[in-house]
């Protein structure tokens, strides 16, 4: 491909508007930034350019599950609708990751934080553009379950390691037990990890008391949680502490997360030289339970956010742009670059990806996104 400069009537470059600039490419490589003033063969678009977006929580293996769950049924009833559906083939699970992984890559998505509790999600991964971070996922609140979760856990961790890199990571504190979490973290020495919190009230009812509704779900899966103490503090404090190794803790919904909740964590962070991303899903919020995270009390905090879709199941669509126009309806005076930031540079950083991806520098190769000028479609340039 030629070289070729262009510009727009906006550029973020991942951190910051660049005025009266343009990208010189080639090969979607930057080559160069320079002053567009005086400057001929400038190719302009209408517009804002963007470096690529990065889809801090996905779950493309469910993708087959697009359209099929009602929205607004609680996470519970979310939970339970999921287990009542009919079995899928693998042929139609395998090729509805595909197209998830096409969609995204259509809405200017360049990499994946990408949760895998099986390898369905393999072929389509192998056959795509986009970079990875694969999270496979373990759960077992029963201790008995620790070992045999986390070998089988090291077995499809190996089978993802030529897509990406691949880290074994717990689902939620309400579903992983203290056996496994040591083991996770013992595994996850300058690993990134990610993990659900506080998705909803009752996980916290849940350690602080053992009450809610999780007692109901045990007592239907048949399982006998006697053992489990209540710790008297919310689920994100009683857990965090299990995972002091990992290099990078991905915290993923946060709806019900407090400021007393961010403080403990960023404090951990601190302590233990860890890095805290606080990853928002608010489409699948609000398809599920209807709630939007704090996100007045992170900026208050300071902390860095990130933005994913997480799965079809519960979304209208795989699109980073369109998880920034449901924060925008409840917070319209975060300005549009803060937005733009966190699905950009804090995103990469987020996956370890910031040597190659989410800024406009020179050298790298982020993928280039042209959002329209009224920001309500994006489109994949390079
Ligand atoms: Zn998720």
């Amino acid at each position: 491909m030629a070289k070729n400069i262009i510009s727009a009537d906006k550029i973020f470059d991942g951190f910051k508007w660049l005025i009266e600039k343009a990208l010189v490419i080639e090969d979607g490589i930057i080559l160069d930034i320079i002053d567009k003033n005086g400057i001929e063969n400038v190719q302009h678009f209408e517009g804002i350019l963007t470096p690529g977006f990065i889809n801090c929580h996905c779950h493309t293996e469910l993708s087959h599950m697009k359209n099929v769950i009602p929205e607004a049924t609680g996470l519970m009833g979310f939970v339970g609708k999921i287990m009542q559906l009919r079995q899928y083939s693998e042929e139609e699970i395998k090729s509805a990751c595909a197209s998830a992984l096409e969609e995204m890559q259509k809405n200017g998505i360049v990499a994946v934080g990408d949760i895998c509790n099986t390898t369905h999600s393999l072929d389509a991964k192998t056959n795509s553009n986009l970079e990875f971070q694969n999270f496979i996922e373990l759960a077992g609140f029963l201790p008995e379950q620790a070992s045999p979760r986390f070998e089988n856990g090291e077995k499809i961790a190996a089978q993802f390691e030529k897509t990406g890199a691949t880290s074994i990571v717990p689902h939620a504190p309400y579903s992983v037990s203290k056996d496994l979490f040591e083991k996770i973290n013992a595994y996850s020495q300058d690993k990134i990890i990610s993990i659900h919190n506080e998705e909803t009230p009752d996980e916290n009812l849940l350690y602080e008391k053992k009450e809610g509704v999780f007692l109901d779900l045990y007592k239907k899966m048949n399982a006998n949680i006697d053992f489990f103490q209540p710790t008297g503090k919310t689920s994100l404090q009683s857990v965090l502490p299990y995972l002091n190794k990992p290099s990078q803790i991905l915290l993923v919904h946060n709806s019900f997360t407090s400021e007393s909740d961010i403080q403990f964590a960023e404090n951990q962070a601190k302590n233990t030289h860890q890095q805290i991303y606080w990853t928002l899903c608010p489409n699948a919020n609000w398809y599920i339970e209807r709630t939007i995270p704090p996100v007045d009390v992170l900026r208050k905090n300071r902390v860095k956010i990130t933005l994913g879709t997480d799965s079809i199941a519960s979304n209208y669509s795989l699109n980073i742009l369109s998880e920034i126009h449901r924060l925008q309806k409840h917070f319209p005076n975060i300005p549009q670059e803060e937005y733009l930031q966190w699905a950009t540079s804090n995103g990469a950083a987020a996956l370890g990806m910031q040597e190659q991806l989410g800024t406009f520098s020179i050298g790298k190769k982020p993928g280039i996104n042209l959002i329209s000028k009224d920001f309500q479609t994006i489109k994949k340039l390079y």
